[in-house]
């Protein structure tokens, strides 16, 4: 018996001309459902019914049709297993090369304006998936085809590889199928999901059955328009620990950002350094202006600075914690030129990230062969909301990209700030936004000295900062992401010398660290706006 192709689509787009081209060029059988089988016979092509070969009709409406051993048998048997292939031929069951499947068009359905519960679960597609399912799993013998945009690139591959498909070719379509299968169930449970909780649904969307998450523009005015693509870019050997296992996906159809990120060299990525340059990327992208360098360890700054030359930028950076800095995660702001590439060789580091690289730099560079050096030439642009997991759900928030605005801050003090003050205030509160709450961030000459990150109370974050700062408090600045609800912290600055504070503001008792201040001869901003970082 010829190779044996087994077709079964409802959307029959492209079918009759891959059918012609299985039988003529690469003399394949084909067997189908009912109406597959029926379209193809109009167009003068022989095909065999699958209730034909299997002896068993289409039962229930067609709810059964292809579930059958002589089906599954085919599909699932291991060519290279004897026992697999004994079985066969005791049931006289022919091997299935090649499965094109796609599936019952439950969306479309359920978008339509009125429609019942039974017309949808009629549409729920049953055979098809476990079509696609054990074909994806056998990848390693057949090949599974499960979208008709794919349907030429299998009769090029066929006709350039003596009417084989190559094991990488059949891979990559087992990863489309299960992808589409994981999307038609994820829409199913979307639907059902709406149907149980009413009070959940969005009138717009309740139909739509799609995984998009609206709120509804009289509800709220967050961009709450967060997709799931199912797409994955890239499994990750591991998690944020070697026992989680972990994966890159990407959300909706825009290739930006990471996935248009080219990587120049080095180690493969891990988890923890894609979120580790997310947040290198964010700090960054808050400063155009001068050449800025950001290094980071776990997702919080440690060294931020801008300088006149973008090497002069990463080594007052470095300089402001080298301890923390080993291991660490650098983003620039300029294109790394060959001064600074020679400085980046001088420390251990995980990843680099810049809009671009000179050939100079990515020569010097090489030297450190497992260096992730990465180019992004759009540092600016992130998600436009951020997502977090919690049992039973997903929190989805619009991102912090609110732009930092001198002009709508409160000089609150009698010593107001003179120019530069107002601009080293304006990098520490930058620098603040990104930093873990609570966190206050101590900086001078647009360099941070102190970073105190991710403490349970705002004086234990100033402490962190005042000790790393040391000596050098001395006519620095100083940033809060949230208000001191105490004038204690505005003391503790003072007593260390610092010149002038930033903060939120809001505390009842804003009053008390106003006071303070203004004995103290301080100077003290409110931005009105506070940001935390959880
Ligand atoms: P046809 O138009 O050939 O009669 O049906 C094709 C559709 O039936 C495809 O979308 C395929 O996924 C689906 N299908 C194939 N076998 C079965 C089955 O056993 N049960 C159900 N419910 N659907 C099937």
């Amino acid at each position: 018996m010829a190779r044996l192709a087994l077709l079964s689509v409802s959307n029959k787009t492209g079918l009759v001309d891959l059918a012609k081209s299985l039988v003529e060029e690469f003399n394949f059988e084909i067997i189908s459902s009912g109406g597959t089988a029926l379209t193809l016979k109009e167009a003068g092509i022989t095909v065999q019914k699958v209730s034909d070969y299997t002896k068993s009709p289409e039962i229930l409406g067609g709810r059964v049709k292809t579930l059958h051993p002589r089906i599954h048998g085919g599909i699932l048997a291991r060519r290279d297993v004897p026992q697999d292939l004994t079985d066969l031929a005791d049931n006289q069951i022919h091997p299935i090369d090649l499965v094109v499947v796609n599936l019952y068009p439950f969306e479309e359905t359920i978008a339509k304006p009125g429609v019942t519960l039974s017309e949808a679960i009629e549409k729920i597609d049953i055979g098809g998936p476990a079509m696609l399912r054990a074909a994806s799993k056998n990848f390693a013998h057949l090949t599974v085809l499960c979208d008709p945009g794919q349907y030429e690139d299998y009769l090029q591959e066929l006709r350039q590889n003596d009417g084989q498909a190559s094991l990488n070719f059949r891979q990559k379509c087992a990863l489309k199928g299960f992808s589409h299968t994981a999307n038609y169930d994820q829409a199913i449970s979307t639907y059902l999901s709406k149907l149980s909780n009413p009070e959940t649904s969005n009138p717009e969307t309740s139909n739509s059955g799609t995984s998009d998450l609206k709120t509804s523009d009289t509800e709220s005015t967050l961009p709450l328009n967060f997709q799931v693509s199912g797409t994955q870019i890239q499994a990750l050997r591991y998690g944020e620990n070697p026992h989680q296992s972990a994966a890159w996906y990407q959300t909706g159809t825009n290739n930006g950002g990471w996935v248009a990120a080219e990587k120049l060299q080095g180690k493969e990525l891990s988890y923890n350094n894609l979120v580790d340059l997310e947040a290198a990327r964010r700090i960054i992208s808050e400063f155009t202006v001068r050449p800025a360098a950001a290094v980071l360890k776990h997702t919080n700054p440690c060294g931020v600075a801008l300088g006149d030359s973008l090497k002069e930028a990463y080594e007052k950076a470095l300089a402001a914690d080298s301890v923390s800095a080993f291991g660490g995660i650098v983003a620039l702001n300029r294109p790394i030129d060959a001064a600074t590439a020679t400085e980046l060789t001088k420390t251990f580091l995980e990843c680099v990230v810049a809009p671009s690289c000179e050939p100079e730099a990515k020569e010097i560079l090489a030297g450190k062969s497992k260096l992730r050096v990465l180019t992004l030439a759009d540092l600016n642009h992130g998600p436009k909301q951020t997502v977090k997991a919690i049992a039973g759900g997903l929190l989805i928030q619009a991102s912090d990209d609110a732009t930092v605005d001198p002009d709508r801050w409160d000089i609150v003090t009698e010593r107001k700030p003179t120019d530069d003050e107002l601009a080293e205030l304006l990098f520490a509160w930058k620098v603040c936004k990104h930093v873990k709450s609570n966190a206050i961030v101590i900086t001078a000459n647009r360099t941070t000295l102190g970073i105190g990150a991710g403490q349970m109370n705002r004086v234990g974050a100033a402490k962190i900062a005042l000790e790393q700062a040391g000596e050098k408090t001395k006519g620095s600045f100083l940033a809060s992401d949230g208000f001191f609800p105490f004038d204690d912290s505005v003391r503790t600055a003072a007593e260390k010398g610092i010149t002038a504070i930033v903060q939120p503001g809001g505390s009842i008792r804003d009053q008390d660290s106003i006071n303070a201040a203004n004995e103290l001869g301080l100077t003290m901003i409110f931005t009105g706006m506070r940001h935390f970082l959880h």
